[in-house]
């Protein structure tokens, strides 16, 4: 077992807030995946001695594709960062640029062909790093050999093809079934199974077509050479360096692998039909790759001619429009390539699972229970959601500018030049340390949410305990998010919103603002309560937002109680939420009013519904 002093440690030096107010109860993580993520995250856990970790992995046993991988800044950070093991292990095998001339160059720009009367081999641009930007290359197997090294025996299940997803309610544990018949279970599982996903599937439905890959129009030879070979043939500054050749419709970008021993090839090309045919990996056939480099310079024809027996990659991404990373209903996350794959023109999609690594595990190794995990879910997902769609974007875009195709660059050099490296700084300086901090804030106010809404379930003792309880009401809204921006204004928290893929729709649930007076710290939960008592009816029930999705449900928007007025929301001080509803730019309908029985003012939601805000005496 890999233990740190204290992994709650984040790049800002600060312990992580969570207070151990509740004992620790074991929490059984199962991993669907065991490529670069599905290790990175199980290494990341085994800090946590409460969490047990098991990988299911597919292939019979741990192998790498034959290439290079490039790691910049952020995704180096993120390996010591999810454990320094990992840091450790990976500057053993990582490879610079070989010359100590070049070590803080990104790339050298140069032309694949003639362009604009300029010879094949012209120098474009050669953008610089800072100390902070450094990163470096390797060879995947080599890495990967090391990921497994740190891995304990017994932890990885081989052979295990995940075939379905289920969970029992009733013992709280997700259930997993393998294409060779046998089953596992878990109390939450994280699906690290890559671009191809099936526990995809299960989060956002087998139909939905934000499930699937996307071609994104490029295609891919990748090969290594052994180095002696490439400066016979391309010379040593290039061989040795990280270069890359920019052409009409196509790049080739080489850069050092195992100790400099070999050199990594790839050569982009954009397909002329738009379309990918048959296996997402084929072998090369040498007429395709002549005919998708024609007119390429002699460099690029000579790595080309090195180049045996590789394969040929359809480059797929996935939509960033996916609207969640999680099933709630099955305690089930997507992490890695089957959350966010992205094109890879800026080397950053594994680097992307580290980041996701880094910020799983210590909120996962936070969770004091198995009950804490969701909350993890969500607290994952608000800081890796926004993230990675930028990542993607990015992706995509930088692939069209590298062929030179980007619509508002084309073949204009002097507009490529000043974009070049923009968005490529942009994934290297994220400060990973305030991201993971971001994630532990959603996380303690989520566990505080619903901490408080269970303190509300069973703390009354002054009432008659009625049961069952209203647990949610309907609210009628036009749009999710028009609805969340308009309740939050005024204080209300959203206490879930999962998307629903047998509906196509999602659950989100609202509740009223805490009251200052209430508890909002997890060691406020009564352990020993097991019974709701009648105040869930009164204080505890959230409001469902419902979007409507048909003329006849429309035709309620804004009118549920037919004019009367809808809900009653309680206050224990009336002053303080009229002030905060009135700076919140609420309309009121009825001011203020004194009555024997409280005092209440009516106002108006978004669509026109009618709340009364009132204080009982
Ligand atoms: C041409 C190309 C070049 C790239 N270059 C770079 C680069 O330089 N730098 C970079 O950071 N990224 C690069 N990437 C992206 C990078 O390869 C991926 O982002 C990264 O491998 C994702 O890791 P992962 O662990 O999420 O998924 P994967 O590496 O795909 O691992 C998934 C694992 O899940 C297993 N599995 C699949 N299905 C199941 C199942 N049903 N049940 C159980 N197990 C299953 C698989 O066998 C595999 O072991 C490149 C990608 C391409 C296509």
């Amino acid at each position: 077992m890999l233990r740190t002093e204290d992994p709650t440690l984040g790049d800002t030096g600060q312990v992580s807030a969570y207070t151990p107010c509740r004992e620790q109860v074991p929490i059984d993580i199962a991993i669907v995946g065991g490529g670069i993520g599905g290790l990175a995250l199980s290494i990341g856990l085994q800090q946590y001695g409460h969490v047990r970790v098991k990988i299911y992995e597919a292939a019979s046993k741990f192998s790498e594709i034959g290439a290079g991988v490039f790691f910049g800044a952020n995704s180096i950070r993120a390996m010591t960062l999810i454990h320094p093991a990992i840091g450790e292990a990976f500057a053993k095998i990582s490879t610079s640029a070989v010359w100590e001339s070049k070590r803080d160059t990104y790339f050298d720009f140069i032309l694949a062909h003639e362009l604009h009367g300029l010879p094949a081999g012209t120098h474009i641009i050669s953008p610089q790093v800072t100390a902070s930007e450094q990163h470096s290359t390797a060879h995947r197997a080599h890495f990967v050999d090391e990921l497994i090294k740190l891995v304990p025996d017994g932890t990885v299940g081989f052979g295990k093809r995940l075939a379905d997803i289920s969970r029992d309610e009733g013992r709280g544990k997700t259930i997993m079934k393998f294409a060779d018949g046998s089953t596992a279970e878990a109390d939450a599982v994280i699906g690290c199974d890559g671009i191809r996903s099936v526990c995809r599937d299960f989060v956002l439905g087998k139909n939905n077509p934000l499930s699937q890959p996307v071609f994104t129009g490029k295609h891919a030879y990748r090969g290594l050479i052994p180095m002696d070979k490439a400066i016979a043939a391309i010379g040593a500054e290039k061989a040795q360096n990280r270069f890359m050749f920019l052409g009409v419709s196509g790049h080739v970008l080489v850069f050092p692998v195992a100790e400099g021993q070999v050199m990594n090839v790839v050569a982009f090309s954009t397909t002329k039909s738009g379309t990918w045919e048959g296996e997402g990996v084929k072998p090369m056939k040498r007429e395709d790759m002549d005919a998708d480099f024609e007119g390429f310079g002699e460099d690029c024809q000579k790595i080309f001619s090195l180049m045996e027996n590789t394969d040929h990659w359809g480059i797929f991404d996935l939509s960033p429009d996916i609207p969640t990373f999680s099933s709630r209903p099955l305690h089930l996350l997507l992490l890695g390539d089957s959350a966010h794959a992205c094109a890879p023109h800026q080397g950053a999609g594994a680097g992307q699972a580290l980041e996701d690594a880094h910020i799983l595990s210590h909120i996962l190794g936070a969770c004091r229970s198995p009950s804490d995990v969701l909350a993890a879910f969500g607290a994952f997902e608000s800081v890796r959601m926004p993230r990675t769609k930028v990542v993607q974007k990015y992706g995509r875009l930088q692939g069209e500018l590298l062929d030179l195709q980007r619509p508002d660059v084309g073949d204009d050099l002097e507009k490529l030049k000043a974009i070049i490296d923009v968005p490529i700084r942009e994934i290297w300086n994220c400060d990973l340390g305030a991201e993971l901090e971001k994630a532990q804030a959603v996380m303690r106010r989520k566990l505080a949410e619903s901490a408080h809404t269970y303190a509300l379930l069973t703390t009354s003792t002054t009432r008659v305990i009625t049961m069952p309880y209203i647990a949610h009401i309907s609210l009628i809204v036009r749009d999710y998010d028009e609805a969340i921006a308009f309740y939050s204004r005024l204080g209300f928290t959203v206490v879930e919103d999962t998307f629903v893929p047998e509906q196509q729709k999602r659950w989100v649930v609202i509740q009223p603002p805490l009251s200052p007076s209430q508890p909002t710290s997890t060691s406020a939960v009564p352990e020993s309560a097991t019974h709701r008592p009648s105040s869930a009816s009164s204080q505890g029930a959230t409001i469902l937002l419902a979007r409507a999705s048909n003329p006849e449900q429309e035709a309620f928007i804004g009118n549920q109680a037919g004019g009367r007025v809808f809900l009653f929301l309680g206050t224990d001080d009336f002053d303080r939420d009229y002030k905060r509803f009135s700076d919140a730019g609420v309309e009121w309908v009825r001011p203020p009013k004194v009555e024997a029985y409280g005092k209440v003012a009516v106002w108006k939601d978004l669509y026109g519904n009618l709340w009364d805000l009132i204080q009982h005496y």
